[in-house]
């Protein structure tokens, strides 16, 4: 379908055409008209599927036919890397209007605090925020959201996930009772139809099928125990040139650290993100990786969802991720614009269950490598957070063998 179908203004379809987006993608398809509408919209949608851009154009669509100078749209998202990222969409496709945005975010000094209570208090067409740093403005009575009408909650099943939940209630009990919402999620629980059912009317609602990892992705997993992560991880890296770009997730903050620390001092440069950082160094950080001046990059998985960047070669989950959602978004960071790419996990006993989620919810079974002759020697003892050290066989060629699907 043609962007032109919507009968969007003319100033947006040159952002678009300007942004080199030819049709529009699925989910783009079904939310525009159903926002256009004036409906409340439930998508599950995820990160790379076209969703921003899905809420972003019929909203400036509306600002174009009613235009203001007051606070006309809030978007609520989990992290400072989405904030700016789904800014940075507003401002492209705003380009050539008059429509004002901004992104309110934690991390920030004192000038950037000034900055937003100015843009708060003039009033600012599109504020894009983190719940806790707006809510921090909302302790003041600069903020005006009297006139908002349209509240978009991205990410929404993550915001939850962190226990945004008191304070998005909090942000909305300052918004008009009569606007529009709109929810995206990658995920569908329980807890995210009772926050829609609490907070919207009536809403439409748009199921895309889960992506699969595109075909263009070789996925595999190794079966091993906790110690022999670190130098299979180190060991696969080495003497791969051609790996230009390399995406390490574990699952805390420390074992970043730890796998940093592994990694450094191999001749080539590798950098660890979590929300250890502070703004400035994360965001630096994720444009020296974006620019390919970073070769690694290990991150916790503040990175996994939302985070959009192309074209990495390999992405090596070194812990099982929690949610099998997360997996299909870390594996969907490689092969991305019909290049290929490679996603290897690291699977211990402990996180066999896990695994076997995984695998049913991508419908098919990721082979599994042998491992390297290297490894063998490493002790098992050396294993941590394994909960199920016992069931594991240490020479079993599989020991997944015979388990049921
Ligand atoms: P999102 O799912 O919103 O994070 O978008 C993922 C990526 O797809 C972003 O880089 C967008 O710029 C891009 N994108 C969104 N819509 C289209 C489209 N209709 N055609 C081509 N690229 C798109």
């Amino acid at each position: 379908m043609q962007f032109s179908e919507f009968k969007l203004n003319k100033q947006l379809l040159e952002a678009i055409s300007y942004m080199g987006f030819e049709k529009a993608t699925p989910i783009q398809e079904q939310a525009i008209p159903e926002i256009l509408a004036e409906h409340d919209l439930i998508a599950c949608a995820q990160t790379g599927t076209g969703k921003t851009a899905a809420y972003i154009l019929p909203i400036l669509e509306k600002l174009m036919q009613s235009p203001t100078h007051e606070t006309n749209t809030l978007i609520i998202v989990p992290t400072r890397e989405l904030a700016i990222q789904v800014e940075q969409q507003i401002q492209g496709f705003s380009y050539f209007t008059p429509v004002s945005s901004l992104s309110i975010y934690g991390g920030g000094d004192g000038s950037e605090w000034q900055q937003q209570k100015r843009s708060l208090s003039q009033g600012t067409n599109i504020i894009v925020a983190t719940p806790g740093k707006l809510i921090a403005h909302l302790g003041f009575s600069y903020v005006d959201f009297s006139n908002v009408k349209h509240l978009i909650l991205d990410e929404a099943d993550r915001m939850l996930d962190i226990g945004f939940y008191d304070d998005i209630m909090k942000i909305i009990s300052h918004l008009p009772s009569k606007r529009q919402t709109l929810m995206f999620s990658a995920t569908m629980p329980g807890k995210i139809r009772k926050m829609a059912a609490e907070i919207m009317h009536t809403p439409s609602e748009i199921t895309l099928e889960i992506a699969k990892p595109a075909e263009g992705v070789l996925q595999a997993a190794y079966i091993l125990h906790e110690g022999q992560k670190a130098v299979l991880l180190r060991n696969l890296i080495q003497d791969k040139p051609d790996l230009k770009s390399i995406l390490v997730f574990s699952s805390t903050k420390r074992k970043v650290t730890d796998i940093v620390n592994t990694l450094k001092g191999n001749g080539y440069t590798v950098r660890g993100i979590s929300s250890d950082l502070d703004q400035k160094d994360r965001e630096e950080v994720l444009l020296n990786f974006r620019a390919k001046k970073t070769r690694v990059l290990v991150a916790t998985d503040v990175l996994s969802r939302g985070i959009d960047i192309k074209d990495i070669n390999l992405v090596v989950n070194y812990d099982v991720p929690q949610d099998a959602e997360d997996y299909v978004h870390r594996v969907g960071r490689t092969a991305r614009a019909e290049t290929t790419g490679v996603a290897l996990t690291f699977i211990t006993s402990a996180d066999k269950r896990k695994f076997d989620r995984i695998e049913a919810l991508i419908g098919k079974e990721v082979q599994k490598i042998p491992l390297p002759g290297y490894l063998k020697d490493i002790p098992y003892s050396k294993e941590k957070n394994s909960r199920n050290r016992s069931s594991w066989k240490q020479n079993s060629k599989n020991p997944f063998r015979g388990r049921k699907k």
